[in-house]
């Protein structure tokens, strides 16, 4: 059959829509600055939280199809429909589960990563950013202090960096299908849930899963868990990792890092920290005392998107020995042949489940260099001031007490009402919260207790907003009372 020409030309012609044309190009620098100008001039005066009632149905309703929309109409549904129901992330007033906000100097780094669309998965397509990922790494790895031999990878936030962590675990500790049913895990109750799904995913599900028991602070009491791998051991058991969180979600505490590290290292076990919300702290120095013995770890997680208060999007893990890292990771493929000979920089496709991804490195680059380091030591040192500040309001407003002082920025707390169920109280004491909007607060359950939780990390968080958060919880909770 011989190439239809004519059919090829018009192809063509319609593939080059792909391509904008200038005026299109305009429009589209023009009116998505308008509406980022528009989104961030009015960020610190809109609610943290609306619900809606629509259902979706204007977006539903506006399916993918053969014919554009313009421009204005496609950010008239994103406005309407994707920009206001639900959580304000980007508002200083989240402050329920763990949030950051976003600086705004990823989405420039996001922009030109995505023009240039540089392929940041293998040394040889692009040393460059290789290069930048590793050294955000390397600076992360001297936060810890950890070694030079170290190597890490930025992944799309936490859950996968868990995952990685365990499944280098995993493997260093040559751990078998046939030993699975004798191989002890130890972690707390209060270990984040996507710890749980990594454990699973990675296979590991007939483990045994040890939650060691908590000291009032709901931190890890280490000499049970010392207690516990002795009896295991004896018992003709596997001990062989241990999970401590730098900063559970739920409280924010922080688990005896350092003895966990001695105990994990004298009994032979691969030592891991889930530090996705609170290992950035390292960068403060109160959280530098809280946070010590994290170098004795052998696999670690931190969150840039949490702690560094950037766009959602970015986790990190390092592990201490690189090769133990590699050797959970590294593939060979023949049509990638060309990709090995120099290889100056481990590749992050040799170091993640991930061969192409998105060029991370740069959203994290950009904020650093721009601002410098200082804003965000502040930043974090000003989030533990707050969570202390609120510990302290919270308790002197009537009706009101408080869980154990925060070891990091969050603070748990809850009403207790001179008469009927407190449960239900706060229970509702939230959903008033959650129709107000201006700030939000989360609850969980704390020892079969409903229990309302402080969450301060996002960036744009100052003391106006702790002063807001404070006033509303104070007149919701008369108003309730008095029903
Ligand atoms: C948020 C969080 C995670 C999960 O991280 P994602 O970035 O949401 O995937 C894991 N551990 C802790 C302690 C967290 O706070």
């Amino acid at each position: 059959m011989p190439i239809d020409i004519e059919r090829l030309k018009a192809l063509e012609k319609t593939a080059r829509q792909l391509e904008p044309d200038p005026a299109t190009l305009q429009g589209l620098f023009k009116q998505t600055e308008a509406y980022a100008r528009a989104f961030l001039d009015k960020i610190y005066d809109v609610p943290a939280y609306i619900k809606t009632s629509d259902q979706g149905f204007g977006l539903l309703s506006s399916p993918i199809q053969e014919q554009p929309i313009a421009l204005n109409e496609a950010l008239q549904l994103l406005s309407e429909h994707v920009d206001t129901p639900g959580i304000n992330p980007a508002s200083g007033g989240h402050l329920g589960y763990i949030p950051g906000g976003g600086v705004v100097h990823s989405a420039f780094a996001d922009f030109l990563a995505d023009i240039s669309n540089r392929y940041a998965g293998v040394f040889f397509a692009n040393p460059g950013a290789v290069r930048m990922e590793n050294m955000l790494l390397r600076w992360m790895a001297d936060l810890i202090g950890y070694p030079a031999q170290a190597a890490g990878n930025l992944t799309s936030g936490g859950s996968i960096a868990n995952l990685i962590g365990i499944v280098t675990a995993r493997d260093a500790q040559q751990l078998k299908a046939k030993d699975f049913e004798r191989a002890v895990i130890y972690l707390s109750k209060q270990v984040h849930h996507s710890v749980a799904k990594a454990i699973r995913i990675a296979g590991l599900k007939e483990c045994i899963v040890r939650h060691v028991p908590l000291d009032n602070h709901y931190r890890m009491r280490s000499e049970a868990l010392e207690q516990q791998i002795v009896a295991d051991k004896a018992a003709g058991l596997l001990p062989w990792l241990v999970i401590a969180s730098a900063g559970t979600t739920d409280t924010g505490a922080v688990d005896p890092i350092s003895t966990i590290g001695e105990i994990a290292h004298q009994q032979g076990l691969w030592y891991h920290i889930d530090g996705a919300y609170g290992a950035f702290f390292i960068l403060c120095d109160e959280g530098q005392q809280i946070l010590k013995g994290m170098d004795r770890s052998d696999s670690l997680v931190m969150d840039p998107h949490k702690g560094l208060f950037l766009p959602y999007g970015c986790g990190a893990v390092l592990v201490k020995d690189r090769q133990k890292l590699l050797d959970s990771h590294y593939y060979l493929a023949n049509y990638m042949q060309d990709t090995v000979s120099a290889n100056e920089e481990l590749s992050p496709a040799d170091l993640s489940p991930e061969l192409t991804k998105h060029f991370r490195g740069l959203r994290v680059w950009l904020p650093l260099k721009l601002i410098g380091l200082a804003p965000f030591r502040a930043c974090l040192a000003e989030k533990i001031e707050l969570a202390r500040y609120f510990y302290e309001k919270i308790q002197r407003i009537d009706g009101f007490e408080v869980g154990p002082f925060p070891d990091l920025s969050v603070v748990t707390y809850r009403y207790v009402p001179k008469r009927g169920d407190a449960n239900a109280f706060n229970q509702k004491l939230v959903q008033k919260m959650h129709e107000d909007g201006r700030v939000f607060i989360s609850s969980t359950v704390l020892d079969g207790t409903f229990t309302l939780r402080a969450a301060v990390l996002a960036f744009r968080t100052h003391r106006d907003t702790i002063d807001l958060a404070l006033d509303m919880l104070r007149q919701k909770a008369e108003q309730l009372a008095a029903e």
